[in-house]
């Protein structure tokens, strides 16, 4: 019923001559019949790259980040109009690495998804608690707080697609796995707070992927639980063979 994606974020990694390079060996070696999605989320000047040669293929791709404005005098800032026009089929909001180090709240990673669903973009959402928050065992109340506070607003009953990452934030790039059961626990919850504020139909349709160190080697076992969705992969997913090894692995 939902298919398992495997989305890889690139982070700030590579050049745009270097993934086009990637981009091309990933379709002469990806397996033609894939049981899961595949998408990449790369930097802004990797998606020009990405239209060209990913366009129509069995991989998706989109970006990192997305500004709440449609667009306007925001310095450095990109819109959705440009994602659009670059046609992205995903883009990340509310990475944990864009609130802590950019003082992103709820508020803006809210008006960030709506822009996307307005054009027919795909969020991934982000929410995911740090490590003290777990040791306190407020882990769930933490995380739906968020998903609460970053869907506030947003007309979701308007869209049918939505797409949420649980990346608890002491996994990120540490090596240290939430446990199957660990993430399982916390999808099933937030999927019950789907079901709660929305309806059952929408909540069973939504793909929660889990993020924080997946590897070939542990993500067959978080990939096999029932509300697991597929995974959101920074570091494992720069390696071409790694890369196919987490798609063979859903
Ligand atoms: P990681 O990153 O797989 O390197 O832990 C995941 C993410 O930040 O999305």
């Amino acid at each position: 019923m939902r298919k398992t994606l495997v989305a890889g974020n690139w982070k700030m990694y590579k050049t745009p001559t270097e993934a086009k390079a990637w981009f091309k060996e990933l379709l002469l070696k990806i397996p033609t019949s894939l049981p899961a999605e595949a998408a990449l989320m790369v930097p802004f000047p990797f998606l020009p790259a990405a239209q060209e040669v990913l366009l129509g293929t069995a991989v998706a791709y989109g970006a990192q980040d997305v500004s709440a404005h449609v667009e306007g005098a925001y310095t450095g800032e990109t819109s959705v109009r440009m994602l659009a026009d670059l046609t992205c089929k995903y883009t990340i909001v509310g990475h944990s690495e864009r609130r802590s180090y950019h003082k992103e709240s709820d508020a803006l990673v809210a008006e960030k998804a709506k822009r996307l669903l307005e054009h027919g973009i795909i969020p991934i959402l982000c929410v995911g608690e740090p490590l003290e928050v777990r040791e306190a065992g407020n882990a769930v109340e933490y995380t739906l707080g968020q998903l609460q506070g970053s869907l506030e607003g947003v007309p979701l009953d308007d869209y049918d697609r939505l797409v949420v990452a649980y990346e608890p934030v002491w996994a990120i790039g540490t090596g240290k796995t939430a446990t199957p059961e660990d993430a399982e626990a916390m999808h099933r919850e937030i999927r019950a707070w789907f079901a709660r504020r929305f309806d059952l139909a929408f909540a069973n349709g939504v793909r929660i992927l889990y993020g924080g160190s997946v590897k070939p080697d542990n993500a067959a076992a978080l990939f096999a639980q029932p509300n697991v969705d597929g995974g959101l992969v920074g570091g494992a997913s720069l390696q071409l063979e790694s890369f196919l090894a987490l798609l063979e692995a859903a």
